[in-house]
């Protein structure tokens, strides 16, 4: 299961550098994303993004059931780390 390595040198070095990369000005700081959806004006870095949450999420029921728990998600990585979370110890994928 995934360990939380909360206040590591590393983590604390990664940070740094982030903030760093951040304030570079290299266009990723204002936080605002180039590709906006045409439905809901949700705005993405990356086109891919954009065009998976138009099929996946947006106007969407969620359609990935979690098999312990009436939780649903609208993309199988948040169900997968809900499960990891919430139900570590369950073996999801058998
Ligand atoms: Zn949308
Ligand atoms: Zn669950």
């Amino acid at each position: 299961m995934a360990v939380v390595l909360a206040g590591t040198w590393k983590e604390q070095e990664g940070l740094r550098r982030m903030a760093a990369s951040l304030s570079s000005g290299r266009g990723i700081s204002s936080g605002a994303g180039s590709f906006a959806c045409p439905d809901c004006h949700k705005t993405y870095r990356y086109k891919r993004n954009m065009v998976s949450h138009l099929r996946f999420e947006c106007n969407k029921e969620p359609q990935f059931c979690c098999p312990y728990c009436p939780h649903r998600y609208k993309q199988k990585a948040t169900l997968t780390s809900h499960v990891a979370t919430k139900h570590s110890g369950m073996s999801f994928f058998n």
